[in-house]
C-alpha cells in the first residue's frame, strides 16, 4: 500500500474522533466521493482489477449503505447487474437473513431471494472493514443462496481488529483493501 494511488486516496479519508461514540476514530469516506478526481481514481482502482478477464463477476453485491454507492458504481462500470444487502426491514421480497455480533448487541442483515442464482460468482463491496463481521455475514447470505463470492473488496482496511485476517482465514474469502489504517 505504499504507491501513490493509495497514498491519494489516504489522503482524502477524514478521521472523526470520538465518533459515533468515545475511543472509535471514524474513518469518513465523504471526501473521496465529494472530489470527482478522486472519485474517478477510487472506482478505476477497482474497475481495473476486476475488468480482467479471470476477476471478473458474475454479479456485484453491496452491503448497507457506503457499500451501496462505491458497489453500484463498479458494478455499471463493469457491464454486471447490482445487488443490495440491507439492514433488516428494507427489503420488500422474500428474503434470506443472518444475525451477526457487534460490539454491543447483534445486528440482521437481508437480501431477496432472487437476488443471485446457484452458481452465480459474487464481488463483495463495503467502504470498510473492522471485525469482519458485516463482510462475513454479507457472504453468508450468498452462500444461502447458493452463489460464490469470489473476493470481499473494501476502500479501508482496520488491521488491528483482525477482520481482515479473520475473513481471509475462517472465513476462506480472499479480500482487496486500498488503504489501511492502523
Ligand atoms: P465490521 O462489521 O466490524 O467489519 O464493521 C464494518 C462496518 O461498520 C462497515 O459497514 C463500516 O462502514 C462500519 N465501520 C466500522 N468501524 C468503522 C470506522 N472506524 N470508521 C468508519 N466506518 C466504520
Amino acid at each position: 500500500h505504499s504507491s501513490s494511488v493509495h497514498d491519494y486516496l489516504r489522503e482524502h479519508i477524514r478521521t472523526v474522533p470520538n465518533w459515533p461514540a468515545p475511543g472509535v476514530q471514524f474513518r469518513d469516506i465523504t471526501p473521496l466521493l465529494q472530489d470527482p478526481k478522486v472519485f474517478r481514481v477510487l472506482i478505476d482502482a477497482f474497475v481495473h482489477r476486476y475488468m480482467d478477464k479471470a476477476m471478473r463477476p458474475d454479479v456485484v453485491a453491496g452491503l448497507d449503505a457506503r457499500g451501496f454507492i462505491i458497489g453500484s458504481v463498479i458494478a455499471y462500470e463493469l457491464g454486471v447487474g447490482f445487488v443490495p444487502i440491507r439492514k433488516k426491514g428494507k427489503l420488500p421480497f422474500t428474503t434470506v437473513e443472518e444475525t451477526y455480533e457487534l460490539e454491543y448487541g447483534s445486528a440482521t442483515v437481508e437480501l431477496h431471494t432472487d437476488a443471485v442464482r446457484p452458481g452465480d460468482k459474487v464481488l463483495l463491496i463495503d467502504d470498510l472493514i473492522a471485525t469482519g463481521g458485516t463482510m462475513m455475514a454479507g457472504k453468508k447470505l450468498l452462500e444461502k443462496l447458493g452463489a460464490t463470492v469470489m473476493e470481499g473488496a473494501a476502500i479501508v482496511d482496520l488491521p488491528e481488529l483482525g477482520g481482515s485476517t479473520l475473513l481471509q482465514t475462517v472465513g476462506q474469502l480472499p479480500l482487496f483493501t486500498l488503504v489501511d489504517f492502523a
